[in-house]
């Protein structure tokens, strides 16, 4: 009887613990020993024009055994000692990431610039890299650290209905010789072009609010949700447009032109950080973000991998003209060694087609070979004009299995979505 007992107890526990291992969830913030001692990758994206470094924190949780996924970037300082609290928020924010790495959700990746225009930093303060509320002289004047060394207000400076001069409220402000002439602003392009980033913002003093970005084509649907996601959990209002005076060449509407969802936080005033409402702003962009990346919209590709498998374009990379497309189908997907390819953009509009051809195999003696039921290689290529005021840059690249019988039921597809520049 006891043994009985005892043995229902086991088989009990054991079930249990099945149960619980069974069937939870994929946990969206991984603990500490997932993340191990996570730091972040310090690095340099370029100097200012008196040779200062412009810094980059970047914590990759990925490497700790996450699944990539999103990367979102963090940026303070563009306007230099003017907004110096913009900067110290940064690094705070750098800080508290160094000894809480639990908050980032293993599938992000998190970028902290805290810096964009140390010279104008250095005009006000007189530091290099990190300071504090306390090295901020009460007697400095601020406003011309607002600018790099070239007097350039470096927020002018971006390919985004550039103008020589701008304005900073009533004022008319240098927007540089051409966009992109600063050092400064390269180095911000670069960082963007070199990294599939999915969210930047960007922090800025003075106005208590949160706003969302465009160039011509109006304002990226994930923007304006991103710009929600951190209003409401900062308390900052959201503003949509920005029409307080004219400007042009800004940072936040050149990623809108690339299809980047960037937004602009303005902290209430010049010498504040607000730390707990920033803080609130940046977890709950963690939280949409981690959550989103989990359920990343990766197209068919996982239902239809028994019949085609695509090893170029990957889901949501980005695509440019000539594409080559590259994988290996089922030979029943082709029809006379072939199938047809389609690229639309956001509106589902066609915007190139072609055929995709079976390749030679290796495996058979480098023979063409359709007529099986194993993997045939296949290659396709496509060639497009990118639409440069396209709405959005998403994109689906469709591999159509060749149906001569015209039968529906016969019919299918691989789709995955793809960022078209
Ligand atoms: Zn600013």
């Amino acid at each position: 009887m006891r043994r009985a007992i005892v043995t229902s107890i086991i088989v009990g526990i054991g079930l249990l613990l099945f149960f619980v291992f069974y069937n939870s969830p994929e946990p969206v913030i991984p603990s500490l020993e997932q993340t191990g001692n996570l730091k972040a990758v310090h690095s340099i994206i370029g100097t200012s024009v008196e040779g200062r470094n412009i810094e980059k924190y970047t914590y990759l949780p990925a490497q700790a055994g996450g699944s990539g996924g999103a990367h979102i970037a963090f940026v303070g300082g563009i306007h230099g000692g003017y907004e110096w609290n913009s900067v110290v928020l940064a690094y705070n924010f750098i800080d508290y990431l160094d000894q809480n790495p639990e908050v980032i959700p293993k599938n992000l990746t998190i970028t902290v610039i805290p810096s964009a225009n140390p010279d104008g930093v250095y005009k006000v303060i007189g530091k290099e890299g990190r300071f504090t509320i306390k090295d901020v002289s009460k007697s400095v004047a601020k406003a011309l650290g607002r600018f790099n060394s070239n007097k350039v207000d470096l927020n002018r400076n971006f390919d985004c209905k550039w103008q020589p001069k701008s304005m900073w409220q009533e004022k008319i402000v240098s927007a540089g010789t051409k966009p992109f002439s600063e050092p400064e602003s390269l180095a911000i392009k670069r960082f963007v072009l070199e990294n599939n980033l999915d969210a930047i913002i960007f922090w800025h003093s003075q106005s208590g609010a949160v706003y969302a970005s465009q160039c011509e084509s109006g304002i990226l649907p994930e923007t304006l949700k991103i710009m929600n996601v951190y209003s409401i959990a900062s308390g900052y209002r959201a503003v949509p447009s920005f029409d307080s005076y004219q400007t042009t060449g800004d940072v936040e509407g050149w990623l809108a032109k690339i299809g980047v969802p960037a937004i602009t936080v303005e902290l209430k005033t010049h010498e504040t950080i607000e730390w707990e409402e920033n803080l609130a702003g940046a977890k709950a962009l963690f939280e949409y973000y981690g959550n989103k990346t989990i359920n990343e919209n990766i197209g068919n590709e996982l239902d239809k991998s028994d019949l085609i498998r695509l090893d170029n374009p990957r889901p949501n990379q980005v695509i440019g003209s000539p594409l080559i497309i590259t994988g290996e189908a089922r030979g029943y997907w082709f029809f006379e060694a072939s199938f047809p390819v389609f690229l639309t953009n956001w509106d589902g509009l066609i915007i190139a087609q072609g055929i995709a051809t079976a390749q030679s195999d290796p495996a058979t003696s480098g023979e063409v070979n359709w007529m099986t039921t194993e993997f045939v290689p296949f290659k396709a290529t496509l060639k497009f004009v990118v639409d440069k005021n396209a709405y959005s840059n998403r994109g689906f690249l469709i591999l159509r299995k060749d149906n001569p019988s015209g039968l529906p039921e016969n019919d299918n597809a691989l789709e995955i979505p793809v960022k078209i520049f």
